[in-house]
C-alpha cells in the first residue's frame, strides 16, 4: 500500500477538521479512505491505491463506475431544462415513470423523491391517507420487522428494526410495530424452514389481531432483509404475508431500495416471489447512485382514491422540491437502458451463483455458520461457535474486513451491535463486475479466511 504524500496528508487533516461522516465514529488513528476516481468495479484513493468495491458503495452503483453515457444524459438535460417542479410536469419524469411501470409489470403511478428514506416517508403518508380516503379512519399503524432498515428520517427510522440506529433518537414516530424476521438459520431445532417461515408470517397476523386489524394501515418489508444481515425468506413467507394483508385490508409496502434494479437477479426483488405489492419504494440502483433520485410506486387504484374532488384536501398534500429532478430522471432512464442492453439483471443472478459456488467450501471453516444469497447480495454469517450459533466477536469481523481491505477488497458488515448481532459479512459488487473481478473477490476472501483466521 502506498504511503500518503503531503497532499494526501493535508486532505486527511482537512477531512477531519471539516467533514462529519455517515454512521462512522471519528477516529484519528483510522482516517477515512478518500476516493479520487473510479472505473468499473474499482475505486482509486487519493494515494493511488486501488480497491475492488465489493459493496458497490452502499449497495448502489449497480452499473459500475465511470459510465460516460450517464454523465452525458445528465449534462444534456441540465442544458435544456435543469429544473421544473413536479407540482406540474416535465418529459424526463413522464418517460421514467412509464419505464418504471413497465419494469414493475403492473399498473403503478410513480411519486418521485431523492432518497430511500423519503420514498418510504411518502409511502407511509400515502398509506395512511388512502385508508382515510376509503373510510378506514382508524388505520394508521405500520408493521415492520426487527433487523429491517428503512431509512434515517424519523418515520423511516421508526419502521427500522435495528436498535443501534434508533435508541439515541427516541422517542420516534408512533404507530410502528415490529415482529421477528424469518431468520431460518436460527430457527428452533427440529422445525423445517417452511414451517418456521409460516410461523414467522403468522406473527404479522397475530400482531394485527392483537392491535385490532381496523387500526393497521400497512405492512412494510424488504423482499430480503439486506442491511440487517441478509435474511432470505422462503417462498411461503411472502405468499402468506400477501394473503394476510389482503384478508385484512392492510397495504403491503415492499422496500426495494437495495433489492431493486437487478441486484436480486430479477428487475425487482419481489418478482422472485411472484407477489404483487400495493406500494413499492426504490432508490439507490435507480440511478446507480450517480445522482440522487428515489420513487414510490403506488397501485393505480390506490392513486385513484386520491382523485375524489368532493373533499377539498383529498389530494396527496406532499411536496418534494428536488424529487424527480429532470437531470436525475434522464440519467435514470439511461441507467435502465444500460441494465437492459448489457443484460445486467441476468448477470447479477449468474455472478451471485458463481460467488456462492466458490465459497461453498467455506462452510467447513470454523467461523462460517451460514452463507446466504439473493442474486448478487451475499451474506456470510460468522459465529464463535457453530453448535450454539453464538455470533462471532465484533473484533474478529472487523479484523477480516480490514485484512480484505489491505488486500484491495472492500466488503461490508451488517447486523445490529446493540442486539448482539454484527457478524454478517456482506458482499454486493456492481452487476457489471467482470469475470476477473469476481475471481478476485472470491479468491481474496477465501485467502483471508483460510489464512490467519
Ligand atoms: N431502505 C433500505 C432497504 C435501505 O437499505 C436504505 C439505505 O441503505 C434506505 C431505505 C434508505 O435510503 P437512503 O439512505 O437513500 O435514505
Amino acid at each position: 500500500m502506498q504511503s500518503l504524500g503531503n497532499e494526501s496528508e493535508l486532505a486527511v487533516k482537512k477531512d477531519q477538521q471539516y467533514l462529519w461522516h455517515n454512521i462512522t465514529p471519528y477516529s484519528e488513528k483510522n482516517p477515512p479512505m478518500i476516493a479520487a476516481a473510479a472505473s468499473g468495479s474499482w475505486v482509486t484513493d487519493i494515494g493511488g491505491n486501488k480497491f475492488l468495491d465489493g459493496m458497490s458503495g452502499l449497495w448502489c452503483v449497480n452499473v459500475g463506475y465511470g459510465r460516460k453515457e450517464l454523465a452525458e444524459a445528465a449534462y444534456h438535460q441540465l442544458l435544456s431544462l435543469p429544473y421544473f417542479p413536479l407540482t406540474q410536469s416535465h418529459m424526463p419524469a413522464i418517460a421514467l415513470a412509464e419505464k418504471l411501470n413497465a419494469w414493475l409489470e403492473g399498473d403503478y403511478v410513480i411519486f418521485f423523491s431523492n432518497s430511500g428514506s423519503e420514498a418510504n416517508e411518502a409511502a407511509f403518508k400515502i398509506a395512511r391517507q388512502y385508508q382515510q380516503q376509503i373510510g378506514q379512519h382508524y388505520r394508521h399503524k405500520f408493521i415492520a420487522r426487527y433487523r429491517g432498515y428503512h431509512g434515517s428520517s424519523l418515520g423511516a427510522l421508526s419502521a427500522t428494526g435495528q436498535a443501534q440506529r434508533k435508541y439515541k433518537y427516541e422517542p420516534l414516530s408512533g404507530g410502528f410495530l415490529h415482529v421477528a424476521p424469518p431468520d431460518s438459520y436460527r430457527r428452533p431445532a427440529g422445525m423445517s424452514v417452511e414451517e418456521f417461515n409460516l410461523q414467522s408470517a403468522q406473527a404479522i397476523e397475530d400482531t394485527m389481531i392483537w392491535e385490532g386489524v381496523e387500526t393497521v394501515a400497512a405492512v412494510i418489508m424488504e423482499p430480503v432483509i439486506t442491511g440487517g444481515g441478509v435474511i432470505v425468506p422462503h417462498q411461503v413467507y411472502l405468499d402468506r404475508v400477501q394473503e394476510i394483508c389482503r384478508k385484512h385490508g392492510v397495504l403491503l409496502i415492499i422496500d426495494e431500495v437495495i433489492c431493486g434494479f437487478g441486484r436480486s437477479g430479477r428487475k425487482f426483488g419481489h418478482q422472485n416471489y411472484g407477489v404483487k405489492p400495493d406500494i413499492i419504494t426504490m432508490a439507490k440502483g435507480l440511478t446507480s447512485a450517480y445522482l440522487p433520485l428515489s420513487a414510490t410506486a403506488v397501485r393505480k387504484d390506490i392513486y385513484d382514491a386520491f382523485k375524489d374532488n368532493s373533499d377539498e384536501y383529498g389530494y396527496f398534500r406532499h411536496v418534494n422540491t428536488f424529487g424527480g429532478n429532470p437531470a436525475a430522471c434522464a440519467l435514470a432512464l439511461r441507467n435502465l437502458e444500460i441494465l437492459e442492453q448489457e443484460n445486467l439483471v441476468e448477470r447479477a443472478g449468474i455472478l451471485g451463483k458463481r460467488l456462492t459456488a466458490e465459497w461453498a467450501g467455506l462452510l467447513d471453516h470454523k467461523l462460517v455458520g451460514d452463507i446466504r444469497s439473493f442474486g448478487l447480495i451475499i451474506g456470510i454469517e460468522l459465529v464463535a461457535d457453530k453448535a450454539t450459533k453464538q455470533p462471532a466477536e465484533l473484533a474478529v469481523v472487523k479484523g477480516i474486513i480490514a485484512e480484505c481491505k489491505a488486500k484491495g477488497l472492500i466488503i461490508g458488515k451488517n447486523g445490529d451491535t446493540v442486539a448482539g448481532f454484527n457478524n454478517v459479512l456482506t458482499i454486493a459488487p456492481p452487476l457489471s463486475s467482470t469475470d476477473e473481478d469476481i475471481q478476485f473477490i472470491a479468491g481474496t476472501l477465501k485467502a483471508v479466511l483460510n489464512g490467519s483466521w
